[in-house]
């Protein structure tokens, strides 16, 4: 007689998990102010970051198939906020952080001072969080300001991935492509394959699933 014992492979894991439409069983658990709110977790954790405006509330709805999944969590007040979602599937299998927009116009001082010092301890200190997604905005590039937070991921040494938003919006995806790979080639703990999508037009949206459903173990 055989007697199976040990983890499930992955695989059969993934597929489970793909079935049971990974994304529509995510659900907003809270949002983080300060440090002393942040709560240790062991779930593989992604995190989702940008410019404010570069359109991340939307993708997030988009890849998780919600209208209204990211934007309930968006009032005003609690935009400087870590905002924490939940994939459930009997138990948690991932989380996933909206983290503060960065680079407003107008913030202050006081403002930006505090996203940098929650923002920094959050990366600093999060050994289960597998990789943050960084949205630029297909028709601006790479601004200085994203530079800065590339430059704070490479020193926190988490892994990145850039992921252009509004590809609707640009004509010539392959030259933004090669000229925002160009920009990334001094960076170092950036993955070298940019995520393209436009969650108007839902392009690239299921690659950008599986990369981030792939990383449950
Ligand atoms: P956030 O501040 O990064 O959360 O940005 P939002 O998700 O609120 O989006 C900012 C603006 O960009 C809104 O007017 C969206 O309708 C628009 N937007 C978001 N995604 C897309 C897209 O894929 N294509 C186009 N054309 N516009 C988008």
């Amino acid at each position: 007689m055989q007697i199976l014992v040990g983890k499930i492979p992955t695989n059969n894991l993934m597929t489970t998990y793909k079935k049971n439409n990974f994304f529509e069983n995510c659900s907003f658990v809270k949002g983080v102010a300060n440090i002393e709110g942040l709560e240790i977790s062991n779930v593989p954790e992604i995190a989702f970051l940008g410019r404010s405006n570069v359109g991340k509330s939307t993708l997030l709805n988009a890849i998780t198939k919600r209208s209204k999944l990211a934007h309930t969590s968006k009032t005003p007040g609690r935009t400087q906020e870590l905002n924490f979602f939940s994939v459930i599937i009997d138990r948690p299998v991932m989380n996933i952080v909206d983290m503060p927009g960065y680079g407003f116009a107008r913030a202050s001082k006081k403002k930006i001072k505090e996203w940098t010092y929650l923002s920094k301890f959050y990366l600093q200190n999060r050994p289960n969080l597998r990789r943050v997604f960084l949205l630029i905005d297909s028709r601006h590039n790479i601004k200085a300001s994203d530079k800065e937070i590339m430059n704070m991921l490479d020193e926190c040494a988490v892994s990145y991935q850039i992921v252009l938003t509004k590809i609707d919006k640009i004509k010539n995806q392959d030259d933004v492509i090669l000229k925002t790979k160009n920009s990334i080639q001094k960076f170092i703990a950036v993955h070298p394959e940019i995520h393209s999508t436009s969650s108007h037009k839902e392009r690239g949206l299921e690659d950008l699933r599986n990369a981030i459903s792939s990383m449950v173990e």
